[in-house]
């Protein structure tokens, strides 16, 4: 089960130089992980996959499920604790918040990023 890079990516590249086996690429202008050389940082010298332990946002760096039922449980959760009213909004809301910031800042360094 690899690592992919969602949408919410903002383009900090900072997950780029600490994976540990290169496995994530520029293609495009967009990042991508090499599900043939993601190794999920197992072996390596990191007890956590450095690209999500890294990235500023929440969920712009995620684990790929491979696994039918690990996803069908996870979203069963998710959707379990939104109707329930349980869901823990705080991280969600301040990773946005954070994420938006840091990538005001990394446009303003850099424009043609923006
Ligand atoms: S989980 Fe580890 S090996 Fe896989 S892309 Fe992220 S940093 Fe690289
Ligand atoms: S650290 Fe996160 S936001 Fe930055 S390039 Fe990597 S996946 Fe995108």
């Amino acid at each position: 089960m690899a690592y992919k890079i969602t949408n919410k990516c903002i383009s900090c590249d900072l997950c780029l130089n600490v994976c540990p086996t290169n496995a994530i690429k520029v293609i495009d202008g967009k990042r991508w992980i090499d599900p043939n050389l993601c190794t999920n940082c197992v072996g390596s010298i990191y007890s956590v996959p450095q690209c999500t332990a890294g990235c500023p946002t929440c969920d712009g760096c995620v684990k790929e499920y491979t696994n039918y039922w690990d996803s069908w449980f996870d979203t069963y959760k998710k959707c379990v604790a939104k109707l329930t009213n349980k869901e823990d909004n705080y991280w969600q809301k301040w990773f946005s918040c954070y994420s938006q910031k840091y990538a005001e800042q990394l446009a303003k360094r850099n424009p043609e990023l923006a």
